[in-house]
């Protein structure tokens, strides 16, 4: 996993050294299939966020963001990301030894999770002086209809026509039904991962996932992810067999709705693990699952996958959809992690949990933040997740 992420952003910095390649920044949902399919290197910024958040780096950028006029109150990756820029530094330095986040020759975002990233997207664009592209679909959707992926597929026309003059060449067709096939495969994979974890005991937590989705968020599209993900599969299936339990005296299985507290991934972890509760799922890890895509119909099966997302459903849609993985799961209890900087990923605010306890499955908030850990209280978190695992 480290000399995946290692030689991904190793190559990215040396493209972006490189007159003759490309790069492009991308939204984490967003079309990467067709960036990489035109032969453009891609950067993600929230990845670049999530560790800034992991290594606690946010604390120092969020402030800067914030005084350049950023609120406290937006996305945190955001702020984090803004913030680290202007102060010109990046964990991948300490990482990896690279001096700076790699430039872009292109931005690519898509509203399907939020309008934050058009706002993010368009501060680099005029800084880099670099061509920006939004994706702006139909959001909070309670079902998908033919309209709506037409209407997406047409924006996704309408970006390949204006990537060709910054790449330089027209878009192969074929490259990219291969590289949607690679896509799929990878996500394929991720997806029987990620179902691993309905064993009993679970082989893994959400907190090992969240590091596993490394490739599928960065690497889509490409033979190293699927690569990845077979390794991954064939170990984490021989740790099934040897009745591996990732929590040992596994008794209790939860689902975590929301992101991640990136700065307190080992700290919650613990918690769990003391109290031998495993964090079989979540709604975050099973975002980059995309099994709608089809190589032979590539942009109008993107534009279905890309719109599908939890993120862009309604209310009722994601009642059902925890439904289904309580009872596949075999999950005690929800916790709901209310991101202070997120309320597009915090699903607590319109009675889902309430409704959700009155049809039997026990629920708790944790108020928190994905990077911002002013939002973040360790002893009040402790406590209520200490005081729901005994209660169920
Ligand atoms: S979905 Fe949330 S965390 Fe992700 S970019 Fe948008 S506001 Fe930020």
């Amino acid at each position: 996993m480290s000399n995946v992420m290692k030689e991904y952003f190793l190559d990215l910095d040396r493209a972006a050294k490189d007159p003759a390649r490309k790069v492009a920044w991308c939204t984490s949902v967003g079309p990467a299939e067709i960036l990489r399919a035109m032969g453009f290197e891609v950067f993600f910024p929230e990845n670049h966020g999530a560790m800034l958040g992991a290594t606690r780096v946010c604390m120092e950028t969020i402030p800067v963001a914030n005084a350049h006029g950023y609120s406290p109150e937006i996305c945190s990756y955001l702020t984090s990301d803004i913030g680290a820029y202007i102060k010109g530094i990046t964990p991948l330095t300490k990482a990896f030894g690279i001096e700076e986040i790699p430039r872009p020759d292109v931005l690519v975002y898509n509203t399907n999770q939020c309008k934050d990233v058009m706002h993010w997207f368009e501060y680099y664009a005029s800084e880099f002086s670099a061509p920006i592209f939004g994706i702006h679909p139909p959001t909070n959707l309670p079902e998908i209809k033919p309209e709506y992926i037409d209407d997406v597929a047409r924006q996704f026309e309408a970006l390949i026509h204006f990537l060709e003059p910054v790449i330089g060449h027209p878009m192969n067709r074929e490259s990219l039904k291969t590289t949607v096939a690679l896509s799929l495969e990878a996500t394929n994979l991720w997806s029987e991962v990620l179902n691993l974890a309905q064993a009993v005991p679970s082989p893994m937590t959400f907190f090992d996932s969240t590091i596993y989705m490394g490739p599928i968020v960065v690497l889509r599209g490409t033979e190293i992810a699927v690569k990845y993900y077979k390794d991954l599969l064939g170990e984490l299936k021989e740790k099934i067999q040897e009745n591996h339990a990732a929590v040992p005296e596994e008794n209790k299985r939860i689902y975590w709705d929301g992101m991640p507290v990136w700065g307190r991934l080992r700290d919650q972890s613990n918690i769990f693990k003391e109290n031998k509760a495993c964090v079989v799922a979540s709604t975050y890890c099973n975002s980059w699952i995309f099994s709608d895509f089809d190589p032979e119909d590539p942009l109008p099966s993107m534009a279905r996958a890309y719109i599908k997302i939890f993120i862009n459903r309604n209310d009722q849609y994601k009642e059902d959809y925890i439904e289904r993985m309580v009872r596949d799961f075999k999950i005690d209890g929800v916790i709901f992690m209310a991101a202070r900087t997120c309320p597009n990923n915090s699903n607590s605010s319109y009675n889902l949990p309430r409704k959700l306890k009155d049809k039997g499955i026990p629920t708790i908030i944790i108020d928190g933040d994905l990077c911002d850990l002013r939002c973040y209280s360790d002893e009040q978190s402790t406590t209520l997740i200490e005081a729901f695992l005994e209660t169920i």
